[in-house]
C-alpha cells in the first residue's frame, strides 16, 4: 500500500480503479503480504521447525486457504465447516488440528473419519465422547488436551482465553487427572498438550510465563507429549505505532523448551499471517454535520467489519486520495446500520472529505470477512486477491436478490 502522486495504491493498483471496476465495499488482499508474513514467521522459528497450522477462523476464504496451503501451512479449525473447507482447499489431514470447547458428536465422527492429526479436547466430557466414538468406529484416535494455563495474555478482555475464568481448556488438576485416565485408554492416544492464551498479544512475556506453566505440568504428569501445541495469538500493529511483539525472544524460549522436552512444536497463528494483508475499500455515502463532529457515513458497516463494534478494536482509516486541506471538525466514521455501535473510528485530524470520496480501512485480513454477517439484510462484500500484478475475484459480492 503506497501513495503514488497522492493516489493510494494497493500492490500498484489504484484504489480508485478498484472501486470503479468492482463497486464498493471491497475486501482486497495482497498475496505478497501473506507470503512475506509466512516467510517471516518461518524464519523466526526456523530452529524449532514447527508445524504451522493457520487458524482458519481468522479468514476462511477457500482461495486464500489454497494459497496458504501451497506455502506449506496446515490448518487449525474450530468447526466441521472449517474442517471441510480446509480439506477442500487441499490441506493434508495430517496437518490439521481441531480445537474448540463444543465439538458435537457429528463433528468428532467426521474428524475421526478424516484421520486428522489431532483433536484437541477441552473437557473431560469431550474426551469421553471422543473415546466413545473411537470405540464404536474401532479407531485409535490421536488427541491433544488443552490446558488452561491461567496466564494473563495482557490483551483485550474480550479476546483473552488463557485465564482460569475463561471457558477454554482444563485446569491443571483436571489436566493431570485426564492424563492419568488417557494413559490407560484403549481407543485414545494422547499425543499433545495444547494451549492458546488469547489474541492480539503484543508482548512476549505472557508466552514465556505460559511456557513455564506448561513445563511444570509436564513434569508433574511424567508423560511424554509428542506434540506441544502453543496456539497462536501473535499481535499486529493496528495503530501504526511501531508496537511489535518480540518474536525472537519468544522463539529463543521455545527453542530451549523444545530441547528440554524433545517434543514437536505446533503453532496456530491467524492474525499475524493475514491481518495486515487485507484492506476494506469503502465509499462515503453522505456527510452529516453534527454539533462538534461530522459523521462520515460509509457504505461499509459493522456487518462487513465487526471488530470495532465487537471488541472496540481500532483500525486505521486512510483516504484513497490525499489532499492538503484539514477538516476543522472531528470525523466519526460510521456505517449505515441501525445500531449505535456501527462506527469504525473517531478521528481528530483528518483531511477534509467530501461525499463519494473513497477511504480505506486497514489491516482487515483477519477476523474481517470471517466475522461478517447479513445483518440489516446487507449482502456480503466482494473479495479480491492481488497476486503477481493480477487481480482475482476470490469471492463474489453476495447477490441481493438471492439473499432476499
Ligand atoms: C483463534 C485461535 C487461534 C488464532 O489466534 P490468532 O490471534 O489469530 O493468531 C489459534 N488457536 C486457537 C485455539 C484459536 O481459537
Amino acid at each position: 500500500m503506497k501513495y503514488k502522486l497522492k493516489e493510494l495504491t494497493i500492490e500498484n493498483f489504484k484504489v480508485k480503479t478498484l472501486a470503479k471496476n468492482y463497486d464498493t465495499p471491497i475486501y482486497c488482499y495482497s498475496f505478497e503480504k501473506i507470503k512475506n508474513n509466512i516467510n517471516k514467521f518461518k524464519k523466526v522459528f526456523l530452529k524449532i521447525n514447527p508445524l504451522i497450522c493457520f487458524s482458519v477462523k481468522s479468514n476462511s476464504n477457500s482461495n486464500l486457504l489454497r494459497e496458504i496451503n501451497k506455502l506449506g501451512l496446515g490448518a487449525d479449525v474450530v468447526s466441521m465447516g472449517e474442517l471441510m473447507k480446509a480439506l477442500k482447499s487441499g490441506i493434508n489431514p495430517n496437518k490439521i488440528v481441531f480445537s474448540g470447547v463444543g465439538k458435537t458428536s457429528e463433528e468428532i465422527i467426521f474428524a475421526v473419519k478424516k484421520k486428522i492429526l489431532l483433536i484437541n479436547a477441552e473437557s473431560k466430557s469431550e474426551i469421553l465422547e471422543i473415546e466413545k466414538i473411537a470405540k464404536k468406529t474401532n479407531n485409535k484416535v490421536n488427541v491433544g488436551l488443552r490446558l488452561n494455563p491461567n496466564t494473563d495474555a495482557g490483551t483485550l478482555s474480550q479476546i483473552s482465553t488463557g485465564k482460569k475464568e475463561n471457558k477454554f481448556g482444563v485446569s491443571e488438576e483436571i489436566f493431570i487427572d485426564l492424563v492419568e485416565y488417557l494413559k490407560n485408554s484403549k481407543y485414545l492416544k494422547l499425543k499433545c498438550l495444547s494451549v492458546h492464551i488469547g489474541s492480539q498479544i503484543l508482548n512476549h512475556k505472557p508466552y514465556i510465563k505460559m511456557l513455564k506453566v506448561i513445563e511444570k505440568i509436564i513434569k508433574k504428569t511424567q508423560f511424554y507429549f509428542e506434540y506441544i501445541d502453543l496456539g497462536g495469538g501473535m499481535g499486529i500493529d493496528y495503530e501504526n505505532k511501531k508496537r511489535k511483539i518480540n518474536l525472537k525472544k519468544y522463539a529463543l524460549s521455545v527453542e530451549k523448551f523444545k530441547k528440554r522436552n524433545n517434543s514437536k512444536i505446533i503453532f496456530e497463528p491467524g492474525r499475524s499471517i493475514v491481518g495486515d494483508s487485507g484492506y476494506l475499500i469503502s465509499k462515503i455515502i453522505y456527510i452529516k454535520e453534527g454539533y462538534k463532529k461530522d459523521f462520515i457515513i460509509l457504505d461499509a458497516a459493522m456487518n462487513d467489519l465487526m471488530r470495532p463494534a465487537l471488541y472496540n478494536a481500532k483500525h486505521r482509516i486512510i483516504p484513497a486520495k490525499k489532499n492538503k486541506t484539514q477538516s476543522l471538525k472531528i470525523y466519526e466514521f460510521v456505517g449505515p446500520i441501525c445500531e449505535s455501535t456501527d462506527k469504525f473510528s473517531t478521528v481528530n485530524k483528518f483531511q477534509k472529505l467530501k461525499e463519494k470520496d473513497l477511504i480505506v480501512i486497514c489491516d482487515v485480513g483477519a477476523y474481517g470477512m470471517s466475522l461478517s454477517s447479513n445483518y440489516n439484510l446487507r449482502p456480503k462484500p466482494i473479495e479480491l486477491l492481488i497476486k503477481n500484478s493480477k487481480i482475482k475475484i476470490i469471492s463474489k459480492r453476495q447477490d441481493l436478490k438471492e439473499l432476499v
